[in-house]
């Protein structure tokens, strides 16, 4: 879909991107996408590239979906906007926040809306504060989280998240945010000797010791992604999750997953802690829940964190003009709908992961390859050069740049960080898609090997 006027040089005079370096992209220009359906994006060459990374890991139904389309258009045409401010609802408000209280674990059946992932996170912070605050205990503000974490990029987002590169630069993190280390990741972090087991029971107790060092009466939230996504997909090591609830409730402290990436379908259930066998007492959804079709992203509290915030005399005074927008929302009620007919969370989805992963599996073999990880429709490889003493190639991120350069150019997305190479590809996909997906992955491994060598 080639236009008359250039996108590229359009873009290079006016447009400040997101996380970009931007001496470098106005001197190569950016990639234009125009267009896309099903499992495929198209650029402005009519180029198709195979979109193993769901967009940014959210476009669970692939692209170009008519039921969805159809459900925005009546959406517009009926009630284009009304907003759910001062006592007021819409019926696609309503009936969203039931539906997605069906999906969610028992018990966690109080919704409030936002518009993006970031913005659940920021609203999380205020209500773990204001909840503590109506507790009477206004002295539980720490939050704690997680080296690696990403949990996205307002200020308090950014606070939380335990990436150092974007949080320099802006001042942050903000008081009252703590990051704890190991990262869960056995593979990196994880000692000669030590058991998967013992791992996650050392990555666990980080939690305990800094909770006693900041005092469990000045805590009030632990935070984490069930699976750490855009810090370099990292699953956890097998018992940690059930450790991290043990040791919440032992000094009463909030346990919040942020579903944001892992919610509806990506690791198999509704949700990342169904998959991993823990029960939050807050969640963060966003991104699957429209499968990127409209920005629109939601907290659910469970009725302990709610019931004092419901009986409150001051107004919960927090939203946002497009909090449940009701375009918005009727899309993601055709989505959850449409991912339940389709049975993305149930057979369909369990036979597509069940051969994602087994494909996954075959590029142990390669020779760049350290390890392939995975779960549901998250799969992970990593680059290295010694694949015995998983030594990598030097510096660090060069051969991850190189691979994704490949990825491209081959004709699959993948995601690169550090040397680390993510596939998050639509719910949808089908057998042979993967079969053509992992066919590509191969051949760029292939060509990277070549450049490294
Ligand atoms: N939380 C997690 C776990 C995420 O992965 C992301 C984005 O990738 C966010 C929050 C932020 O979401 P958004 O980019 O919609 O603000």
């Amino acid at each position: 879909m080639k236009s008359n006027i250039d996108i590229k040089a359009l873009d290079n005079a006016h447009h400040l991107h997101p996380f970009s370096t931007h001496h470098e992209l106005r001197e190569k220009g950016p990639r234009v996408i125009t267009h896309a359906e099903g499992v495929y994006i198209y650029d402005e060459d009519g180029v198709r590239i195979l979109d193993g990374m769901a967009g940014l890991w959210c476009v669970q139904l692939g692209y170009g979906r008519q039921e969805l389309v159809d459900a925005a258009t009546d959406a517009m045409k009926t009630l284009s906007y009304y907003n759910l401010f001062f006592q007021t609802t819409t019926p696609y408000a309503a009936k969203l926040a039931d539906l997605i209280s069906q999906k969610t674990p028992e018990g966690l059946d109080q919704i409030t809306f936002a518009c993006s992932g970031s913005e659940a996170v920021d609203g999380a912070i205020k209500l773990i504060w204001y909840y503590w605050n109506l507790k009477g205990k206004p002295e539980k503000k720490a939050i704690i989280s997680r080296e690696r974490a990403y949990h996205g990029s307002t200020v308090a987002a950014a606070s939380l998240s335990g990436l150092p590169f974007m949080q320099g630069i802006f001042d942050l993190p903000l008081p009252r945010f703590h990051h704890i280390g190991p990262t869960p990741h056995y593979y990196e972090y994880g000692n000669a000797g030590e058991s998967e087991h013992d791992f996650a029971m050392r990555c666990a107790k980080a939690l305990e010791d800094k909770i006693l060092e900041l005092g469990p009466e000045n805590v009030a939230a632990f935070a984490g992604e069930p699976v750490m996504g855009a810090g370099g997909l990292m699953l956890p090591p097998e018992g940690y999750w059930p450790e991290i609830e043990r040791i919440c409730r032992k000094y009463d402290i909030l346990l919040w997953s942020d579903e944001v990436i892992c919610g509806f379908g990506r690791t198999g259930e509704w949700f990342g802690c169904q998959t991993y066998g823990f029960t939050p007492d807050i969640m963060t959804m966003a991104k699957g829940v429209t499968s990127g079709y409209q920005p629109l992203s939601a907290i659910a509290l469970n009725q302990r964190v709610a019931e004092p915030i419901i009986n409150a005399d001051t107004e919960m005074a927090h939203g946002f003009t497009y909090s449940g927008h009701p375009v918005a929302a009727a899309v993601a009620i055709r989505n959850i709908e449409l991912i339940d007919e389709l049975g993305l969370v149930g057979p369909r989805g369990e036979e597509t992961s069940r051969y994602f992963q087994s494909k996954l599996k075959t590029l142990d073999d390669h020779p760049l390859v350290g390890q392939t990880r995975g779960v549901g429709l998250l799969g992970a490889l990593e680059l290295v050069k010694n694949k015995e003493t998983k030594e990598r190639f030097a510096p660090g991120g060069h051969a991850g740049v190189v691979c994704r350069g490949h990825c491209f150019e081959t004709g699959v997305v993948m995601r690169a960080v550090g040397d680390t190479m993510f596939l998050c590809p639509p719910l949808v996909i089908t057998n042979a898609e993967i079969d053509e997906l992992f066919d590509l992955v191969r051949t760029a491994l292939d060509k990277t090997a070549a450049e490294l060598s």
